[in-house]
Parts: C-alpha cells; structure tokens; sequence
C-alpha cells in the first residue's frame, strides 16, 4: 500500500516523495486512514517504528482541512511528549513536513525554561500545533496564560507520544490538571512502546472507545 492509498493529501505526499520517503511503516498503513476517519487510537509503537509520522500526517491534513472560521482562542492541537528532546524532534519534523508543504500553520513548543511572560508571548496569537511537557502545559493554565475555557472551546487533537514514559516520568498530576477541560469532540490519540496498567489508565482518563493497534 502508498501513502496516496492511505487518503493523505496532495501536499502531503508531495513533502514526504521530497524526504526520500516512499512506503509506509505498518504502523503507518493502519493508524493513518483510522486517525483521517477522526477515530481515537491507541497505538503500541516503538521509536523507530515510523511513529511520529502516524500521528503528525494525518494530524497535518486535518488542520489542513480545518474549517476557517472554527474557533482559535487556544491551540487546536496539543502534542504531549515526556522530554525535551523529544519535544525539540517533534517540533523539527513538524516545521520541515509545513516547510515541504507550503502551508502556513503556527506551531509552538514550550520548555521547562520558560517563564510565565515567555509562554504568554508563544502562545499569544494561539498556535495551531503546540508541543509541549504535561508539566508546561500545566503551567500556563495555573497562571492563567492558557484558560480551561478556551481549551474547552479550540482543542481538536490531543496526542500523548511515550504515553508509558509520560507516566513513569511523573506528569501524571500534570495531565489531570488539562484532562477535564478537553472537550468530548476532541480526538485523542495515544503512542506507547509498551501497554502497561499505566497506559491503560491513561486510555480511560482520556480516550473513547478507542481503536487498540498492537503491530
Ligand atoms: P519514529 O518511529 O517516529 O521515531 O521514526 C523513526 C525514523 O523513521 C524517523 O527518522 C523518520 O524520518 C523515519 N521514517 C518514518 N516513516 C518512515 C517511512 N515510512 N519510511 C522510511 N522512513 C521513515
């Protein structure tokens, strides 16, 4: 199967023939026409099974896609991740695949060295994508520079990459700090390299009736 079988856009698949990347991982092929449909997914996926991609394309497209006029007074997609590092990678592979395609789409990343006026100004003119710690984000709705209301109202996405490591981590009061603020239209999707009675916590605190891949 090609990425053109998958339904993704145009755009899309013009960035990813320019990366040298030509078929899709496993992972890939099952979780992009199911995340396009809108469905919430739970993903058992390593780094390096292609993972990233799963969840960033089609998240791409949707935004894409997006009505004009929806409401922007928070981002509309939160990428959560455990690490700097790996908050600095998604942040990269995010503004090269914009780059590729010639869209225009604000994407923020937030860093535990940020102070409350610095998170202000990132998220002033709120991003379409925002990459972010559970501990960041849990910040700014503490002091108020991101409100529970506006979240409520713009969130379309939730991503939880290294959902097993976002736990194990200790970001656990972090996320239950934004989880009830984020709307049942929203969807969520969740990448883990293991399924643990964490992850499976974290799946019913956030998820509905998700689709389980196991690849
Ligand atoms: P990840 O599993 O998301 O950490 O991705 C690991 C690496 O695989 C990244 O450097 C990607 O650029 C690369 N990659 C992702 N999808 C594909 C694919 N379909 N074909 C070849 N390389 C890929």
């Amino acid at each position: 199967q090609s990425f053109e079988e998958l339904g993704l856009d145009a755009r899309l698949l013009r960035a990813l023939l320019k990366k040298g990347i030509e078929k899709p991982t496993p992972i890939q092929r099952v979780a992009i026409p199911l995340i396009l449909e809108g469905k919430d997914v739970v993903a058992r996926a390593k780094t390096g099974s292609g993972k990233t991609f799963a969840y960033l394309l089609p998240l791409l497209q949707k935004l894409f896609t997006a009505n004009a006029d929806r409401k922007k007074l928070a981002p509309n997609a939160f990428v959560l991740v455990p690490s700097r590092e790996l908050c600095q990678q998604v942040y990269k592979e995010v503004l090269s695949l914009i780059e590729l395609c010639r869209v225009q789409l604000k994407v923020v990343q937030l860093n535990g060295n940020m102070l409350v006026n610095d998170l202000r100004a990132a998220l002033a003119g709120p991003p379409d994508v925002l990459i972010s710690t559970p501990a960041c984000i849990a910040k700014c709705l503490s002091s108020d520079v991101l409100k529970a209301a506006s979240i409520n109202q713009s969130l379309e996405t939730l991503v939880l990459d290294e959902a097993d490591l976002l736990l194990s981590y200790g970001y656990e009061s972090d996320i239950k700090a934004f989880t009830p603020h984020v709307p049942r239209s929203c969807q969520c999707l969740l990448m883990s390299a293991t399924s643990s009675a964490d992850v499976d916590k974290l799946k019913k605190l956030i998820l509905h009736n998700p689709f389980i891949l196991t690849l």
